[in-house]
């Protein structure tokens, strides 16, 4: 797994827990695999998950991992947003983006397009053509965090956050490194400026470590398995996993001893932020207040308000 590497982890900082409250499992379920856009392969990484307990994130797509053939990889095609913001980390392989409000580019191995959708859009993900012509690994996560009412109908808004800028760090016996993408963890603060304050970052934990990592107490707490298999707080868990954590103010995990042959960690994604607590509306693309303002997003896309396809992108058919 490319992401970030680090050959000599002992040189970064060290992230120790002082906290008192490890926060216990609440509950771990295992993501179905779906298909989105043209038709990659995803996990559903929050499916079956309420989503108070979720919130202030929505929905996640673990995409991949897979090994593309030649002329087989796929992407979206052109389709709006409003009320919340993507988050596309990639970990290995190419996407590009880009929207109606002229954000976009290519993101690679650690690179993360962080999308506030806001009042609305239109956009395309999507391999590149150099990558669909010669297939190969592609493995990479879209994150949807909620915008609180207040935030829903700003300006669209977008950041190019590249691997270089994430936040490194270590734990006490160097047995993970520690990718600090957005927000801050034991002090390491990442690149990514968010609306609603959250935390996000990419633990790479080696066969037989644990990990004690402090967590703000205010923030809800989300393990996802991208790879390998360990334990949270005593509880087994596995790739395609998520763990969901009660109150407390540490989050306690570890990476079994053996681990199968494909990988060598434990990959895991953290997530934690500041429930917005506000009711949820959420049809398709759509993630508004009530179910009034969803139909009113619709008209809006329909009636060209989200904005109109680039012309340098030619005619192309639009999805809602
Ligand atoms: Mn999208």
């Amino acid at each position: 797994m490319p992401a970030i590497t680090v050959d000599d982890v002992t040189v970064l900082p060290r992230v120790g827990s002082v906290a008192s409250q490890p926060r216990e499992v609440m509950s771990i379920t295992t993501a179905p695999r779906g298909f989105e856009g043209e038709g990659f392969p995803v996990h559903r990484a929050f499916a079956g998950v309420p989503l108070e307990w979720l919130d202030p994130f929505i929905h996640m797509d673990q995409m991949g991992e897979v090994e593309y053939a030649a002329g087989e990889p796929k992407g979206t095609p052109w389709h709006p947003h409003r009320g919340f913001e993507t988050v596309t980390y990639i970990m290995d392989g190419t996407f590009e983006h880009a929207d109606s409000h002229g954000g976009g580019g290519l993101i690679t191995n650690g690179d993360t397009q962080w999308m506030t959708a806001g009042s609305g859009l239109l956009h395309i993900e999507r391999p590149p053509e150099d990558l669909v012509a010669s297939g190969g690994l592609f493995h990479g996560v879209q994150l949807w965090v909620n915008l609180p009412r207040a935030q829903k109908m700003a300006a669209p808004k977008y950041q190019d956050l590249r691997a270089g800028d994430v936040g490194l760090a270590t734990t006490a016996d160097a047995g993970a490194l520690i990718r600090v993408i957005a927000g801050e963890v034991g002090g390491i603060s990442g690149p990514g400026i968010t609306t609603s304050p959250i935390s996000m970052a990419h633990v790479s934990v080696s066969r037989g470590a644990g990990v004690r990592l402090p967590w703000r107490a205010d923030f809800n707490a989300l393990l996802y398995v991208l790879a390998g298999r360990g334990h949270v707080n005593g509880t087994p868990i596995r790739d395609g996993q998520l763990a969901v954590f009660g109150p407390g103010d540490e989050l306690v995990f570890g990476a079994d001893a053996s681990q199968d042959s494909r990988t060598n960690d434990m990959e895991v994604l953290l997530l934690g932020g500041a429930p917005i607590r506000e009711p949820i509306a959420w049809a398709g693309p759509f993630v508004m207040n009530t179910k009034a303002e969803v139909l009113q997003a619709y008209e809006d896309f329909q009636a060209g308000r989200l904005g109109t396809i680039p012309a340098h992108w030619g005619l192309g058919g639009v999805s809602g």
